[in-house]
């Protein structure tokens, strides 16, 4: 078996070696010829599954008319017409009856072809229809051949996982004792598949072409992280000098968690706290281990992401409650549910939180749609069970309420108003609860960092998530292989906006702290401490490189490199400016 050499885009740093797991492969069709006396049968195969489709529809039509939901049904209604499409029902039963290929194969050419008739259309609505046909597609397709998405906490040992994509809810569940490194057709840095990679240490590559790797014959994978490569089939020299780089990797991170529980200050005692970003509870110990000042950006929708259900407001509590008594007084800072956009997860028919998805579901922008604060106002009753569940729980240690993606001031008030009279209401029953609880805005929209001299004086603290705002702020996808070469980690706009909310936050006196993936960057934590950013949140593993870097530097050569940072006016020149001043210390 030769080696071959694939490249594609680094995503998460590290060698991983092991062995290829597909995961089932959204678009893989099996290819079949239907011996002709079975032909009816098959035939019958595609009316039963038209067949259970129509009645999922309807049941969830029902249900959607019960809880008022017309629009929903409304949509639901023109998905059943579709199964009854002269072009769905016979068409397909023609063409199998023709050509003896299975359901599958004939029924994906017809939904291609249908697709291309309104691709043709000019209108939009018509052409925003393309999205209920693949819909119910996938719920034909989904009958035909129940769809079984191997889980990723139990693979093999050493699985390196080829997908075509990762959605956060697999890789949250991953475990990393058995998966060794993940490689996909499609993905972005900052992605939140990405990020729960990083977060774990699992390497990933992305945006490589897998329709190459399966028609190889596959024996062993080899995943470099750090530099975007593949190598396929390794020979014994290949082998050995990656298991030496993987060793080596290891004797590293060693070496700067052994001094993790150091404080992270510069050479000249200018402190910068260090907290840990968190998305499964879990792994509390982990954090503890590696010096955190406490979590400054518990993602709380994996609770949700990870079982697929929302979490009831007692589950919540007694979450949170475990989370503070193991925190032993340090601050936890709970991000309420940012739902949507890339954290969304298409759930069986029958679960019980099927209605908010369904609207979800329909989404022409998600990024731009019901996302996070705004998916929280559309379903009250979801973020008042988790405020109720925070109030409940703060007498048991430090907590902090997050507010993501916030687009305009008022729904911070709304949320304020809703925690007041949580709180009051608790107190009139005379259960303990803490007597304040302090309450935060991300800023990763625009807008709020623009408004952040108002903003800042009626919150307790700010978060820049700067995921969100790099995506926001130059328009480009944090998930969209084909923009990130325009979503730099670092641009001047990018750098000018968090001077601006840093300012505002000294003049209201409130702590802002940065928890997006670029506070994990060497060479951008520097300009961060220089431009007076005094807090960090960043996935455990990273504590200890941050405080490192901290470490190496004195304050006023920051806040140097930060001036000239600013001068600068364009990416490529920051680019270059980065490499000359910081990599070669
Ligand atoms: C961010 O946007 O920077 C952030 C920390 O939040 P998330 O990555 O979960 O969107
Ligand atoms: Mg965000």
């Amino acid at each position: 078996m030769k080696e071959i050499v694939l490249r594609g885009s680094p995503i998460s740093k590290g060698i991983g070696i092991g062995f290829p797991v597909f995961l089932n492969v959204d678009g893989e069709i099996p290819e079949e010829f239907i011996p002709k006396k079975e032909v009816e049968e098959e035939i019958h195969r595609y009316r039963n599954a038209l067949d259970l489709s129509r009645k999922d529809l309807e049941s969830l039509q029902r249900e959607s008319l019960e809880k008022g939901h017309s629009e929903v049904a409304l949509i639901l209604e023109s998905h059943l017409e579709m199964i009854k499409d002269p072009f769905i029902t016979s068409g397909v039963e023609k063409k199998v009856r023709e050509t003896g290929q299975n359901i599958e194969v004939i029924f994906h050419h017809l939904i291609d072809e249908y697709r291309d008739r309104f691709n043709l259309l000019k209108d939009s609505y018509f052409r925003e229809r393309i999205r209920d046909i693949e819909d119910v597609s996938q719920r034909i397709l989904g009958h035909l051949r129940p769809f079984n998405r191997m889980k990723l906490s139990d693979v093999p040992q050493n699985s390196v996982i080829l997908a075509d994509e990762l959605v956060p809810s697999e890789t949250v569940e991953a475990n990393v004792s058995l998966v060794s490194a993940f490689v996909t057709e499609s993905g972005g840095l900052t992605s939140h598949a990405a990020i729960v990679a990083r977060a774990k240490g699992i390497p990933y590559v992305a945006n490589v072409d897998l329709k190459f790797l399966k028609n190889e014959e596959l024996k062993s994978l080899i995943v470099d992280g750090s530099q975007g490569i593949i190598i396929v089939n390794p020979e014994e020299e290949t082998l050995k000098k990656y298991e030496e780089l993987k060793k080596r990797d290891l004797q590293e991170t060693l070496s700067l968690t052994k001094d993790s529980h150091l404080k992270s200050e510069t050479i000249d005692g200018y402190e910068v706290r260090v907290f840990a970003n968190l998305e499964n509870p879990q792994e509390i110990d982990q954090i503890l281990q590696n010096g955190a000042f406490g979590i400054g950006l518990f993602r709380s929708e994996y609770l949700f992401l990870s079982k697929r259900l929302l979490p009831t407001e007692e589950e919540q509590f007694r979450i949170y409650q475990e989370m503070l008594q193991n925190l032993n007084g340090k601050p936890l800072v709970i991000r309420v549910f940012d739902l949507g956009g890339d954290k969304k997860v298409s759930l069986p028919l029958d679960h019980p939180d099927m209605k908010y998805f369904l609207d979800l579901g329909h989404e022409t922008n998600p990024v731009l749609g019901c996302r996070a604060i705004r998916f929280l106002l559309r379903y009250p009753e979801i973020l008042e069970a988790q405020l109720r569940a925070i109030v409940r729980a703060s007498r048991y240690g430090d907590i902090h309420i997050l507010i993501p993606m916030v687009s305009d001031i008022s729904e911070i008030r709304f949320v304020r108003q809703k925690i007041l009279e949580i709180q009051e209401e608790f107190m009139r029953k005379k259960e303990t609860i803490a007597k304040t609880i302090p309450i935060g805005c991300m800023i990763e929209v625009p807008s709020s960092a623009l408004m952040c001299d108002v903003i800042a004086p009626e919150v307790d603290f700010l978060s820049i998530g700067t995921n969100d705002l790099i995506q926001y702020v130059l328009a480009a996808d944090r998930v969209n292989p084909y923009t990130s070469h325009l979503y730099f980690a670092i641009h001047p706009s990018i750098l000018r906006l968090i001077r601006m909310v840093v300012s505002f936050a000294k003049i209201a006196k409130k702590p802002v702290c940065i928890c997006g993936e670029i506070a994990t960057d060497p060479l951008i934590i520097p300009i961060l401490v220089g431009l007076g950013v005094t807090e960090f949140s960043v996935a455990a593993r990273f504590i200890p490189l941050v405080k490192h870097t901290v470490r190496k530097w004195r304050i006023v050569e920051a806040c140097r490199l930060a001036e000239g940072a600013l001068e600068l006016s364009s990416f490529e020149e920051l680019r270059r400016y980065l490499s000359q001043e910081v990599s070669t210390r």
